[in-house]
C-alpha cells in the first residue's frame, strides 16, 4: 500500500536542507507531487539545476513504487470494500448498498439540502456492527463550517438504538478554521486512525476555506495544487486503512447556463476527477430530497428519493 511506504524528502539525495525549505514553502511537501513533476517544472519552481531536478524525481519515483500492478491485485484489494448505511434504502440501492471503503464521495448541492445530515447519519452507522450496515468503527470529522450537532447525534442513535453517549466518544470532531489547519488535520490523521479503530473520515465542508482563502485570480492556481494534494491524502487514508471518506461540496451557479439546471460543484476538474462518486442533493417535492448520482465508476446513473426526519435520513 502506498501509504505505509512513506518517504521523507531529506532522504532523497539532491534534496539539501535550502531545496527541502523551498520546496515545502511552495507546497511540494509530497513526494507524490514531486514524483509527476518534469525536471523543467521542478527546476524552475525550486531554482535548481535540471539535471539535480531529474535525479530528485528519479529517485522518489524509484521508491515510490508507483508503477503498474496487475488487474488480480486490484480485485484482490477491492474485495475488502465495504459500505456504510445511509439509513435509506432508496439511497442505499441507489449507492450499490452505502458509501464505499478504499473511495471519496463527494456530496454538493444548494444550502439545506441535506449534506451536512447525511454527515451526521454516516457518523452514527458507522458504528453499527456489520450486520446492521455498519463498519464497527469510529468517525473523524472536520468541521469547517462550525455546522456540527451533537445534538442531531444523540437523536440518531436514540432511533438506532444505541447508546447516545458511546456513539458521541466515538465521533473525534475537529474544527478547521483555515485552509492550512484543515491540511494538517488531514495529514496528522494517521496518528489517530489505527488507535481509535476511524473508519470514516468527514470533512464539512471540504471547499469552504479555500473559496475563502484564495479569492484573487492569480491565485487560482495554487487553490487547484493545494486541493489535489489534499484530495490525494484523504485518497490515500481510504485505501491504506480501508475507511471511507465523505466530503461536501458548495455549489456556484453557471451563468453560462441557459437551459437545464444551473447548478454546479466547486472546486473544478481536480474535485471532479479525484471525488470516486460524485452525488447531487436537491429538495424534491413535500420536504423530500433527491439524491442523484453524477459521476460513479461502476453504478448506474439514477436518482433516489430520501427524507430528513427527527431520527435522522430515512425513506419516509
Ligand atoms: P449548507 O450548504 O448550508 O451546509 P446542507 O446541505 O449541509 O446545507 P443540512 O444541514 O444537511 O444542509 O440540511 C438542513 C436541513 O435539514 C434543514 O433545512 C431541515 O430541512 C433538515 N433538518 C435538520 N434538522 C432536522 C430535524 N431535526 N428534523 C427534520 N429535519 C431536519
Ligand atoms: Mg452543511
Amino acid at each position: 500500500m502506498p501509504f505505509k511506504k512513506e518517504i521523507r524528502l531529506e532522504d532523497i539525495p539532491g534534496i539539501g536542507d535550502k531545496t527541502l525549505e523551498k520546496l515545502k514553502s511552495i507546497g511540494y511537501a509530497d513526494p507524490m507531487v514531486i514524483a509527476v513533476s518534469s525536471p523543467t517544472e521542478l527546476a524552475n519552481i525550486a531554482e535548481i539545476g535540471e539535471a539535480t531536478a531529474a535525479k530528485i524525481i528519479n529517485a522518489i519515483r524509484e521508491k515510490l513504487d508507483i508503477g503498474y500492478e496487475t488487474a488480480d491485485k486490484i480485485l484482490e484489494r477491492r474485495t475488502t470494500v465495504s459500505k456504510i448505511t445511509t439509513g435509506s434504502k432508496n439511497l442505499d440501492n441507489l449507492l450499490g448498498g452505502g458509501i464505499e471503503t478504499q473511495a471519496i464521495t463527494e456530496a454538493y448541492g444548494q444550502y439545506g439540502s441535506g449534506k451536512t445530515q447525511l454527515a451526521f447519519q454516516l457518523s452514527v452507522t458507522v458504528q453499527l456492527p456489520k450486520d446492521k450496515g455498519g463498519l464497527d468503527g469510529a468517525c473523524l470529522f472536520i468541521d469547517t463550517e462550525n455546522t456540527f450537532r451533537p445534538e442531531r447525534i444523540v437523536q440518531i442513535a436514540r432511533s438506532l438504538k444505541l447508546e447516545p453517549e458511546k456513539v458521541l466518544r466515538n465521533i473525534y470532531i475537529a474544527r478547521a478554521f483555515n485552509t492550512e489547519h484543515q491540511i494538517l488535520l488531514v495529514e496528522k490523521a494517521p496518528d489517530m486512525i489505527e488507535e481509535k479503530k476511524i473508519k470514516l473520515i468527514v470533512v464539512d465542508s471540504l471547499t469552504s476555506h479555500f473559496r475563502a482563502d484564495f479569492i484573487g485570480r492569480g491565485e487560482l492556481a495554487s487553490r487547484q495544487q493545494k486541493l489535489n494534494r489534499h484530495l490525494h491524502q484523504l485518497q490515500r487514508l481510504a485505501d491504506a486503512f480501508n475507511l471511507a471518506v465523505y466530503i461536501t461540496n458548495q455549489v456556484m451557479s453557471d451563468p453560462s447556463m441557459l437551459f437545464g439546471d444551473p447548478t454546479r460543484p466547486v472546486g473544478g476538474n481536480i474535485l471532479g476527477h479525484m471525488a470516486t462518486y460524485r452525488l447531487y442533493l436537491r429538495r424534491g417535492k413535500e420536504g423530500t430530497r433527491i439524491c442523484k448520482i453524477i459521476d460513479a465508476p461502476d453504478l448506474v446513473e439514477g436518482e433516489a428519493v430520501f427524507r430528513i426526519t427527527e431520527n435522522g435520513i430515512s425513506d419516509n
